[in-house]
């Protein structure tokens, strides 16, 4: 099960004696800085941090896996915090004894999946009964983003989900990747399929989200959504887990989504910061606010609702906005849920969308003749947090 987290430790370790590696659980609230402060690390490998990366420290998810390596004194030799499903932290003691921190990707396999079933009682009961994962439950339900009503499905309607999940350390790993679902309701067959971080119908049209909409009114994006981008200039690996709109302090910030407010006030890096918690797994951060308006936690708030004030508290160059989108704890792209324009694709897009869904439907139709059972079920995943 250790095998490969194993190995990546070795990679940069001088002696291959008594070594042992606890897994432990992240704390809520605690933050990069104490978590080195406690473990008697130098805490100047925070502060040596540039504005984008102790963004990305303040990442870590509660109740996340992390993993440290000691040595036969019990003096920590690296340990390995992941702040996303492709990007972690890992510190590391060098050839001169001294600890280095630095971001590198996770290591993890994937794995393609087919199931298909015949309704029984509810599309999400059922795919749940039937993977024991709730994960790809909701990641089904996500990836029709509100455009059909399950509810409306029947005894004996069809379903089939056609899906990349992730392996790391012999345990599911991360989000899931919905890539060709369909569904049957009243035996009319709806389809999506997954493309450049977005889903579309069978003629490219992308499917209508009514979830979240823009948090701020007319503002230029200064910086967009990556995950574990090799840099080749900076030699290392960089991310920004949302988008930055720019625009004066002041400026008033709303609610992306009707939800209820899940924390009010500082975070390290971030600064000032409301999360706001909405359906389907979807939450939302907000973060450099000046201040906020009258709101509290528990609080619920409509879309649109004036939330904060746009500002440069925490880790930050100028007044912007800092956005985040999290499914089930997981940073996706805020622009692939918040609607700008309607769109569809067109051109060398569209031709490779239509090659590409004809490939999924020949593997989901082969799959199905050859009368394949449905993959085996799984545990929870390790990194799937409830809110
Ligand atoms: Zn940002």
């Amino acid at each position: 099960m250790m095998k490969k987290i194993l190995l990546l430790f070795l990679l940069s370790f001088k002696c291959f004696a008594a070594l042992s590696i606890e897994e432990l659980t992240w704390e809520n609230g605690d933050t990069l800085l104490e978590f080195l402060q406690r473990n008697s690390i130098p805490m100047s490998l925070y502060y040596s941090l540039d504005r984008e990366d102790r963004e990305l420290a303040s990442e870590i998810a509660a109740k996340i896996k992390y993993q440290v390596l000691k040595d036969d004194n019990n003096n920590i030799e690296q340990i390995l915090i992941p702040i996303s499903d492709e990007l972690q932290i890992h510190i590391y003691k060098n050839k001169d004894n001294q600890y280095n921190l630095t971001f590198t990707p996770v290591d993890y396999d994937k794995e393609e999946r087919i199931l298909t079933l015949t309704l029984e009682n509810s599309a999400y009961q059922d795919v749940y009964k039937e993977s024991q994962s709730s994960t790809l439950a909701r990641a089904m339900i996500r990836s029709f983003k509100g455009s059909v009503n399950f509810r409306n499905m029947q005894k004996g309607d069809q379903i089939t989900l056609y899906y990349e999940q992730k392996r790391r350390m012999g345990r599911l790993w991360g989000d899931i990747t919905i890539k060709m679902a369909s569904i049957e309701i009243n035996k009319n067959s709806k389809e999506i399929f997954y493309f450049n971080d977005n889903y579309y119908d069978k003629n490219g049209k992308d499917i209508e989200s009514f979830l979240l909409a823009k948090p701020i009114g007319a503002a230029r994006i200064s910086s967009y959504f990556t995950t574990a981008r090799f840099h080749p200039i900076l030699k290392r690996y960089r991310a920004h887990l949302g988008v930055d709109y720019a625009a004066p302090t002041g400026t008033p910030v709303k609610s992306a989504g009707d939800g209820t407010i899940i924390f009010v006030g500082a975070q390290s890096g971030y600064g000032n910061v409301v999360k706001i918690q909405h359906s389907s797994g979807y939450s939302t951060v907000y973060a450099h606010l000046s201040r906020f308006a009258k709101i509290k936690k528990g609080q619920k708030v409509k879309q649109g609702q004036l939330i904060a004030y746009v500002g440069s508290t925490g880790m930050s160059t100028g007044p912007h906005l800092h956005f985040g989108v999290y499914v089930n704890n997981k940073a996706i792209n805020p622009l692939s849920v918040v609607k700008i324009a309607k769109s569809e694709l067109k051109g060398k897009n569209k031709e490779d969308f239509i090659k590409l869904i004809s490939q999924y439907k020949q593997i989901v139709q082969n799959h199905i003749q050859d009368n394949r059972p449905n993959p085996p079920k799984e545990e929870e995943f390790e990194n799937y947090i409830e809110f």
